[in-house]
């Protein structure tokens, strides 16, 4: 089913003199409104007036995380604080994190969104949605919340955690379809059968994954295991949060993205040139209906490819490929996101450690684990004359603010000072043995 068949099917040449009108409004917009890109674009020499064409946004400058966090927590923000209805912020970072703000439009916008993610998934009112995403600041709960109310289904609020009573109420309350991640899914069909459940035979029949990469491998393992079909969801907090695309039943096609709300190109990491649809870099968004937090051209560090070959599902919108990869070192442990150097951050905060780590991913069962190893200072050894506890309780110490500010639990090693690799040239601190 398509949720707004209107939007969704606009022939191509109309729906790009729709994104061209919204382009240019809030081209204007933050222009007016947001210092930093007032500041941005003059740098680059650019006016609002510029934008004669789609293809002028490539002259404006880029967005990055970085300018979000140097403009923490509100710089970015286009309206007053009074026209803000919810924040949110982005999974797992301490301190300058991402912060965004909406609008009531932009949670009716989001809504929608996310309803036509589920319509997409082949869902309606008649279906009961299990939404076991994290809910709180991460954007995952409330947003499928918003968008399976919107839709008309009954949705259960389950968030993140708490493993055995999921199962149960899948079994109790019968729902027809569940949002997590993948590896979620994978967690909860291994627990259920260790449960003595048969996970097959629930009444569950679709699975909306995503926030986390996965394969097709991946998927595979899913449906056999709940007996059900899994389908992909894409979505960043910066740019809203889920629903930014969704793929269709039409056989793992690619997610559509919803370009009546959001300008895609796609880029050459290295040089920021655009790239024709097809080949492979990173995507860049521009959202053209956000009131509260618009953004220009964003690098979302994420590696795809597009595809604008007509759907056979009826909708224009481009297609993206599943992630492929991201252009710089963040890992999503378990839904969460974190970059190596906060986790040297929080390394560099305690005495009696070297700044020299090596971060070890793995997939154990369905959980992803992260394993830190680190050097104690030499000093440190020397003091306590290599005694075990001093050494437990530094691990325990580290592994206390991984959760606290990271809100990653990690397995800790003390190293003995000078055992870890040295590198010439750029460090590479992690070693990912994550088979998905
Ligand atoms: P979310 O709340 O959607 O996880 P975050 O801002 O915390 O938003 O994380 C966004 C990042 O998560 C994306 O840039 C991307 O790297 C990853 N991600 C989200 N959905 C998917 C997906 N379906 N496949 C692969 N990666 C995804
Ligand atoms: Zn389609």
């Amino acid at each position: 089913m398509i949720y707004n068949e209107e939007f969704e099917t606009l022939p191509r040449e109309v729906l790009e003199a729709l994104q061209l009108k919204r382009l240019q409004q809030v081209v204007q917009r933050v222009y007016h409104t947001v210092g930093f890109y007032r500041t941005a674009f003059d740098e680059a020499g650019v006016k609002p007036d510029d934008i004669k064409s789609l293809a002028d946004l490539a002259r404006f400058p880029f967005t990055t995380k970085q300018d979000l966090r140097d403009n923490y927590p509100f710089g970015l923000f286009a309206v007053p604080m009074s026209s803000v209805v919810r924040l949110q912020a982005s999974s797992g970072t301490t301190g300058r994190s991402t912060v965004v703000g909406y609008t009531k439009r932009d949670i009716d916008v989001w809504s929608e969104l996310m309803a036509r993610c589920f319509a997409a998934a082949g869902l309606n009112k008649n279906d009961i949605i299990h939404n076991a995403y994290g809910y709180g600041l991460f954007t995952g709960g409330l947003g499928a919340h918003y968008g399976a109310e919107r839709l008309g289904a009954s949705v259960i609020p389950m968030s993140g955690g708490n493993t055995k009573r999921q199962i149960m109420i899948l079994q109790d309350f019968g729902p027809t379809a569940i949002c997590c991640t993948p590896s979620y899914a994978l967690n909860l069909a291994e627990q259920g059968r260790a449960m003595g459940v048969d996970m097959r035979n629930l009444k569950l029949r679709v699975g909306i994954f995503g926030a986390e990469p996965w394969s097709d491998k991946m998927r595979d393992d899913i449906e056999s295991a709940l007996n059900i079909t899994a389908l992909n969801i894409y979505g960043l907090s910066e740019v809203m949060g889920p629903g930014v695309s969704m793929e269709c039943t039409e056989g793992r096609s690619g997610m559509h993205v919803f370009e009546d709300h959001f300008l895609i190109e796609i880029i050459d990491p290295e040089t920021g040139s655009v790239l024709p649809y097809g080949e492979k870099g990173e995507l860049v968004f521009t959202t053209i209906t956000k009131e509260a937090f618009p953004l220009i051209r964003f690098r979302s560090r994420d590696i795809t490819t597009l595809n604008i070959a007509p759907c056979r599902c009826g909708r224009t919108h481009v297609r993206m490929d599943r992630v492929m990869g991201r252009s710089d070192d963040m890992l999503i442990i378990r839904g969460v996101n974190v970059f190596p150097s906060q986790i040297e951050a929080v390394l560099l905060n305690i005495e009696g450690v070297e700044p020299h780590y090596q971060l070890i991913v793995e997939r154990v069962d369905t959980l992803d684990t992260i394993e830190v190893q680190v050097e104690v200072s030499e000093k440190l050894m020397d003091e306590s004359e290599g005694e075990v506890r001093v050494l437990q309780n530094m691990e325990r110490r580290i592994v206390k603010d991984m959760k606290d500010y990271l809100g990653i639990s990690a397995k800790v090693k003390m190293v003995e000072p000078k055992s870890l690799q040295r590198f010439e040239g750029k460090a590479s601190r992690v070693i990912d043995k994550r088979q998905i």
